[in-house]
This record gives C-alpha cells, structure tokens and sequence, in this order.
C-alpha cells in the first residue's frame, strides 16, 4: 500500500529517545516562549482588542501574500514569499504526519496512505524545493548583493565600540539552520526510497531523485544504515529548531503575525492622550515598563531587515538617530531588565553610555536612548511606512520626548519656539494681530469666519501666516479663491497653531491648549468646510482634534482644486509649459494619502511631469516636521532637504520643484542655495503654478 513507515525498523528504545528529546524541545520553547510573554506583561496598558476578527483577517492577509515584505523590495519579497509558504505547507505536512502516527493510530485510523499519500508526497517536495530556493535567495542576498540596509555598522555612535557579530551569527544560524533542515530531509527521503525502491514513490519526484543518484555513486547497500544516521541528524536539527524559536530571529514568525494582528492603523497620525494621573506624575516614558505591551511586542517583532534605516532622513543626513538602532537597543535594553538577555545580541564597547553593568534605575530617554537621537527625528513617519512587520516607530520617540520635554533637556531654540507658541499663539513670537497682516496687500477683503457664515473655513497654520515666503503663497491662494467666486473666510487672530508639531516635540500639555482652544475658536464660527494650506495643520485637525471634541469636515487645498479643476470650475488660460518633479509633504502624502490630487492638477496644467525616485508615500521628507524646524541642523553632513534637490536634479532638465506645503516652500527655496544650485531650479508652490496659469498671457 502507498504509505510510509516514520520509524521504519526502529527498536523501541531509540524510538522512546525520540519522544524525550522532543519533549525537551518543546519544553525549552514554552519556557522561552512563556518568558517573552512575561515581559509583555510588564508592559503597559493599550487598547488593541477591538475588532478584533478584522485584526486577524487583515493580518493573515499580510502574511500570506507577504505584501508588506514585497514593497519596494521584490527579490525580499520573493525569497520570503518561498521561505513563507515552502515552511508553511512542511510545518503543514510535519503536523500531519505526527497526527497521524502518534493519535490516529490508537484509535485505529491511518489516514497517510494510498492517494492522499501520494499528493501529500507530490506536495511536500514541490514545496521543499521552493523552500531551498528562496533560503538560497537569501542567502545570495546577504552573502553576495549585500545591500546596505543590512549592514549593521551604527551610523550614531562614532568612536564608540559596538559589538553587532551576534545579530550577524544569529541570522547565519537561522538561515542555514533551515537550509541544513530542508536538504537533510530530501536526503532521508532519498535514503529511504533507494532502500525499499518502492515505486508509488515516484510521487516523490526530489527524493526519487536523489535515491537514483545514491544509487549511481553505489551508495544503495548502504542505504538502510544511513537513513538511521541521517534520520536523527535531521530529526536532532528540527527539534534544536523549535527549541531555538524564542531565543533568536526566529521568533519573528511567530512575533510579527501578533505585531501585524495589533497594529494600529492610525499610529503616528494620532498619537497617544496622556491620562490627568500620568499627566500629574509626568508625562511620557521614562522606564522600559513605561512602554506598553504592544510596544514591548514592537522590539521583539524587528527582523533588523534595515529599510527604515535606509528611509530614515536623520540617518541618511548623519544625524545621530536610526529607527533600526533605536528598535533593536530598546530591545537589548528591555531583555536585559525585564526580558531575558538577547542570546546573540550586541554589546558595547568603552565610552558607549549604556549598557554597562546597570539595567536597573536608568532612565531610558537619556540612559539607553540619548537625547540628540530622540530629538534627531523628524517624525516623517517613513520608517513606520515602510517596517514590514508593523512597528510604530514615531509614538515610542514622542513618548519618550514628552519625558524629556518635562525634564527640560531641549534645545534652547526650541524652549523659545514652545516658549512663543504659549504666549502668543505662533513659533515666530509675533502679536496674536500680526496673524493676518499678509491679506492687507490683497485688493480686496476676506471674510472673518467668526461674525458671517462662510463656505469654506481657510485655517492657514503659522507659516503661510507669519513667514514672508509663507504669506506670498497665503496671497496667492487669496487671490485664486477670490478669482473662483469661493465663499471662504478666515478666523484672523483667533487661529492659533494647530499644535501638531508641537505634540510631536512631545510638550502634551501646551498642544492641549492649542487644541481646544482652536476648537473653541472654530465651534464659534459658521462654515461648511475647513480648507488649509498647511499639511501639519490638516493631520492634526483631521485625526486629532475630533479627540478633543473637533470633529470637522477638512481639506488640503490640492484635494479642492483638484476637484474643481476637473469639474471645469478652474478657468486654465494656457498650459505651462515647464518640467517640473514634485515633493510630497509627509504630513499629506505619508500620513494623509493626499498623494494623487496634486499630481491632477499638474496634470491638468500642461507641466512636463517627472517623478523623483521617492515619490509619493516613498516620498523623502524636507527635515522640517517634528519640531525640526526649530532645531539647529548646522551639524548635519547635508541636509534632507540639499539631499532631496540633488536627487530632483537626477531628472535631466528639470526647472522647477513643486511643493504644496509653506515648510516645504521655505525649506527647499533655502536648500536651492546653499546646496549651490541657484539658476538650475526653482521652487514654486502648486498654488503659484495655478494663479500662473489662470493668465492668458505672461
Ligand atoms: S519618523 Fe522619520 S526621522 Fe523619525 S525615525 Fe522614522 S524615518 Fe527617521
Ligand atoms: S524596525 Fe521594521 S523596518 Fe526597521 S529594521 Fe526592524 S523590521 Fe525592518
């Protein structure tokens, strides 16, 4: 009958070690297995139970098409989509096995035998092979293309001795372990076929294979003798395997799915309330119980796979700060005080602050993360974008900034900047009136929003308002509004800023006031809509404020005229005839999906398009976002936006660099200069192109 012995002639005693040592085996899985879940527990609470069904099924989703591996990386993602589904179906295939040996048979039933035998067989080694060729990808990968995200050098600790070898013997293990698991298989099956020839087991095309090559080296006499040997070398290695499971990277197939399960979706665009009790002993994290559960899970869940370390901005301008590094620190640090330590992990050399020999009574903020590395992010949030696994990079940092924050360890420029925004309501410490003084040159008067009904509620942010490249833009979207015939109106000296970077330097306490009070100022006035110009202005407002009570209708002005230019409300005398690329902000494409309406109304207006290699959700930030912009960047080797003009200047023959925020406008007209390219582009806001080409003639 088609079927297969498991023991063959096995005596009984050696069958008997067989059951020991793997009860062994899964005895050290669950203690390892327990020992993470005790650290989770420490962690503190997070609301990630709600729909849950939803949860999982998103998250099955991910896993089985492997699309968050595949993302901007297809070889990755092809050799993980064969590890993933070739392990799947032999894990499938062991199970059944096991079933059907050590439970069925007592009951009688056998259930691996005649046809479903030979498709089970047929399965296993197409499956087995595939397996073989994505382990072998990887290995080509790591080995022989060596991209340079998965180099582990630190980019943040210069002069500082950090011994990374492990995390390197840890991924050579994990991959060759399965390789030598997979390969010791097809031998058995060989072993055993070449011994009894039986011949249903050309269903077992690999194994037949391999027998007929045992066979033509004269290996056949011997087979019988060595199947036992290299039965238990495999056997020895599956088991070591499951063992080997919590303590090592490959924990992350069972870690992740959990990670992918409790992912938030909103996660940096929204960030955590402080409860009134947190907020009466300190806001933010200081120790690594601080952290939630869900945040614990995050470090566990890091592969090391290196792409938010080559998306990060801060890192790719020399900054002090890679999300990677950032991860895997606090999962040293974490293990090392609450967890388990990490089996092969990184130590630290002389001078390094942390670790030594103290896990106890250290701050994390500080101690394990310096402050320059928590203050060097930008909050552009492309590395929770792009993190295969679901890490939410940016709330750690802004938890751990609010620390900071109530500690005083800042910049002094940027004290003053929180400072201002207290007293007067913007960073630039100009009088509340001063707010709408740029409409003074318009020839013409707009709306106050808080004494007639108006359409549209334009929330312009400080930039547009109080920086003169700023206003120049305000201007012009007046003046293509008023030109529209849009019923719009402003809150003039009642807006105050939006306080979305200021959540994100982490000073809760002051966004709070901005936030209601600019919820107290827009309940007061009439409107149907709020437009803005401003991206941080519109994250906030859009995913924050109805937390406070703001729940309102809102637009980045692209997403409007985007509308209203294909609804032929948009007069366009001429086409532009210019080729330009364009920057997307972070806060609108990234955080926001605002990525197509801007690309339509290029589109629209005849522009020469060219898109930049990051483009769109991909897209590089300016160096701006998370308070940056009040941070001194003298120190940097070249700025994320002199970087993000020279990739612009790739394109042969670009002239103009559109953007659709007043950070951007006023960031990358300065990157123009003093990267040295003034002459070869120009930057213009959309809105510019826009008032350009409602004129029929230059
Ligand atoms: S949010 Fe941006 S700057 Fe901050 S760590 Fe992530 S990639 Fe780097
Ligand atoms: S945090 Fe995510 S993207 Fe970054 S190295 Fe870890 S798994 Fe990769």
């Amino acid at each position: 009958m088609e079927t297969r012995e498991i023991f063959r002639a096995f005596p009984f005693l050696m069958q008997a070690a067989f059951y020991v040592v793997a009860m062994l085996a899964i005895a050290v899985f669950l203690y390892g297995f327990w020992q993470r879940i005790a650290k989770y527990r420490k962690g503190s609470a997070a609301q990630r139970f709600d729909k849950l069904g939803a949860r999982i099924l998103r998250a099955s989703r991910l896993m089985t098409t492997n699309a968050t591996v595949w993302k901007r990386d297809s070889y990755a993602g092809l050799a993980h989509l064969l590890i993933f589904w070739g392990f799947v179906v032999l894990f499938i295939g062991t199970t059944i096995i096991a079933i059907d040996h050590d439970v069925l048979r007592f009951f009688g039933v056998h259930t691996l035998k005649g046809t479903f035998y030979l498709w089970f067989s047929l399965s296993m080694d197409v499956f087995g092979v595939l397996f073989i060729v994505g382990l072998v990808m990887m290995v080509v990968r790591r080995g022989g293309l060596r991209p340079a995200q998965l180099d582990y050098a630190r980019s943040d600790r210069p002069g500082q001795v950090v011994d990374r070898s492990g995390f390197t013997r840890d991924d050579q293990i994990f991959l060759w372990l399965l390789f030598l698991v997979a390969v010791t298989g097809f031998l058995l099956e060989g072993l055993r076929i070449s011994a009894d020839r039986p011949s249903f087991e050309v269903w077992s095309p690999v194994g037949w294979a391999v027998a007929n090559l045992l066979d033509a080296v004269g290996l056949r006499s011997s087979a019988h003798s060595l199947h036992a040997y290299t039965w238990w070398i495999h056997a020895v290695m599956v088991l070591g395997f499951i063992g080997y499971i919590p303590y090592s990277k490959a924990m992350h197939m069972l870690v992740d799915f959990a990670n992918l399960v409790f992912q938030d979706d909103m996660a940096a665009k929204r960030l955590p309330r402080v409860s009134e009790e947190k907020m009466k002993v300190g806001a933010g994290y200081a120790a690594i119980t601080d952290f939630s559960w869900k945040e614990l899970l995050d470090l566990d869940a890091c592969t090391k796979c290196g792409r938010c370390h080559v998306a990060c901005p801060a890192n790719a301008s020399g900054g002090p700060l890679s999300p990677r590094d950032l991860i895997l620190d606090l999962r040293t640090y974490a293990d090392a005080s609450i967890g388990r330590p990490e089996w092969l992990g990184q130590s630290f050399g002389d001078g390094a602050n942390w670790p030594g020999d103290k896990v106890a009574g250290i701050s994390v903020p500080g101690d394990v993360i310096r402050p320059e590395t928590l203050w060097a992010c930008t909050t552009c949030m492309a590395c929770v974008e792009t993190c295969p696994v679901g890490i939410e990079h940016v709330t750690s940092i802004v938890q751990m900034r609010r620390h900071l924050v109530e500690e005083g360890e800042m910049e002094d420029s940027l004290q003053d900047a929180l400072a201002n925004i207290g007293d007067y309501g913007n960073s630039f410490g100009q009088s509340e009136r001063a707010r709408a003084r740029w409409t003074r040159e318009l020839d013409f008067q707009i709306k106050d929003a808080r004494k007639e009904e108006v359409e549209f509620l334009w929330f312009v942010g400080d930039y547009a308002s109080y920086d003169p490249r700023g206003q120049e833009l305000s201007r012009s979207v007046a003046r293509v509004l008023h030109a529209l015939s849009v019923d719009f109106g402003l809150l003039y000296e009642g807006e105050k800023n939006a306080g979305n970077d200021v959540r994100r330097v982490g000073e809760e306490g002051l966004y709070e006031m901005l936030a209601e009070d600019n919820i107290a100022t827009l309940e007061k006035a009439r409107f149907r809509e709020i437009i803005t110009t401003d991206p941080h202005s519109y994250n906030t407002i859009r995913n924050e404020y109805p937390e406070f009570g703001g729940q309102y209708s809102i637009r980045h002005y692209t997403a409007l005229l985007a509308d209203w230019i294909e609804e032929g409300r948009v007069p366009i005398a001429r086409k532009l005839n210019v080729k330009a690329t364009y920057h997307d902000p972070c806060y609108l494409g990234r955080y926001n999906d605002g990525v197509a309406p801007p690309r339509r109304i290029l589109e629209a207006l005849g522009v020469d398009f060219h898109e930049m290699a990051r483009c769109g959700k991909n897209s590089f930030c300016c160096g701006a976002g998370g308070g940056r912009i009040w941070m001194d960047d003298s120190g940097l080797e070249e700025r994320p936006s002199e970087i993000r003009i020279r990739e612009a200047l790739e394109i042969e023959g670009v002239e103009v660099f559109v953007v659709a925020c007043p950070k951007d406008y006023a960031m990358y007209t300065d990157a123009v200069k003093t990267s040295g390219n003034e002459g070869r582009i120009v930057v213009k806001d959309i809105i510019q192109l826009v008032e350009e080409a409602l004129q029929p003639t230059v």
